[in-house]
């Protein structure tokens, strides 16, 4: 599956805010935001003024490519679930980001067995995962409550698995899922609402934008 493969610090440096793609450094001063905040490109410091008078469009899109980027998804991956959103009863702006989120990639994150989602896909990518004891390689695998994630037995012998599972300092979890690092096994316990989803997020002007 295709996927974004530039600098990704620069797509929170055209954001203005950080999407938190990569991980523990994200959380540390090495930040390219916070030691560069200026939009990448020739343009980029006068951009920052024109945003103060930005158009609805304007405004509706650069929301649309944050969630998208959050997410790590192409554009005609997130419309797909855009219009998956749309053919289900509820607010489509939550429903599509309850899709979003019960993506496998962004449960084995969420459930603290990858730093961030593009290393999330990669292990689900490279087989490390089984979804209810089966081998699942599907990043967009959508997770329903009960499954139960867990990594291989033969990956565990892996220098990267045994770290995690030596490592006590989990990162919190939404309440719709329960992991136990140890064992490097979770369970999906309900799904998600949109209040379980702490991300910051206007998803009615992504509604809006795919609405014109
Ligand atoms: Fe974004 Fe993380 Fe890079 Fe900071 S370190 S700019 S939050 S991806």
């Amino acid at each position: 599956m295709a996927r974004h493969i530039g600098p990704v610090c620069r797509l929170c440096r055209r954001e203005g805010e950080k999407l938190y793609l990569k991980g523990a450094r994200c959380l540390s001063p090495k930040c390219a935001l916070e030691r560069r905040g200026i939009i990448p490109g020739q343009h980029g410091p006068n951009m920052r003024a024109r945003r103060s008078k930005a158009s609805d469009y304007s405004l509706q899109l650069r929301e649309k490519q944050k969630m998208r980027r959050m997410y790590g998804l192409l554009e005609a991956q997130f419309r797909r679930y855009f219009r998956e959103a749309l053919k289900r009863r509820g607010v489509t702006g939550s429903e599509l980001l309850i899709l979003l989120e019960r993506r496998l990639d962004n449960v084995v994150y969420r459930m603290g067995f990858a730093p961030s989602r593009a290393a999330a896909r990669q292990l689900v990518n490279h087989a490390h995962l089984n979804v209810n004891d089966h081998p699942i390689d599907v990043p967009s695998y959508l997770v329903k409550p009960g499954d139960k994630i867990s990594v291989r037995e033969a990956s565990r012998k892996l220098t990267y698995f045994k770290a995690l599972m030596a490592d006590k300092d989990a990162p919190p979890m939404p309440a719709w899922l329960s992991a136990d690092r140890s064992t490097l096994t979770g369970i999906v316990q309900a799904l998600p609402k949109r209040e379980d989803i702490d991300v910051q997020l206007k998803e009615q002007l992504v509604v809006e934008y795919y609405s014109r």
